[in-house]
């Protein structure tokens, strides 16, 4: 079994009809999708979400820009595939990712980027369970 992920179109990314783009980057390079689906985050869901980062200075912002709209999150897998997903993705800051990637191609804002992607095993297990329960993993 490849290593697990959680992956989020972010509400810029919705917002701008970027859904089928990213889609199409994940499957180009062979993460597969275990799971999918559409929500909206209130405040305090953003807030857990990210709960990694209370008390930086950009925690409150970007709370209120992961519940300005819907999302799409997804459980992805592959060999190596935190890594992989997050060079996909690209640096956080748009201006310093690499050409190619979706953040240099797509974003518009260190904190409007696109995507998010899980840094570490530990935290990508934290992520899947805070959005997926089991019977909406549907495994392949
Ligand atoms: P993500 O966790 O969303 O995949 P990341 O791991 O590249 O992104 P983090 O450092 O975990 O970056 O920051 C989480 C998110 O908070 C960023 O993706 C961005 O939306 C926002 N953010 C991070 N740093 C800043 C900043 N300096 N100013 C504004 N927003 C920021
Ligand atoms: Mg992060």
């Amino acid at each position: 079994m490849g290593e697990r992920t959680l992956s989020i179109i972010k509400p810029d990314g919705v917002s701008k009809d970027l859904i089928g783009a990213v889609i199409s980057r994940l499957e180009e390079e062979g993460l597969k999708i275990l799971a999918m689906k559409m929500i909206r985050m209130t405040k305090d869901e953003a807030k857990g979400f990210y709960k990694v980062h209370e008390g930086k200075p950009f925690y409150e912002s970007v709370t209120d820009f992961m519940s300005s709209g819907p999302c799409v999150i997804m459980i992805l897998e592959a060999e190596d595939g935190i890594r992989r997903y997050r060079k996909l993705m690209g640096a956080t800051n748009y201006k310093e990712a690499e050409k190619g990637t979706i953040r240099r191609d797509f974003a518009t804002d260190i904190e409007k980027n696109v995507v998010h992607g899980s840094d570490s095993r530990e935290n990508a297990e934290y992520e899947i369970n805070y959005f997926f329960n089991a019977l909406e993993v549907a495994g392949r």
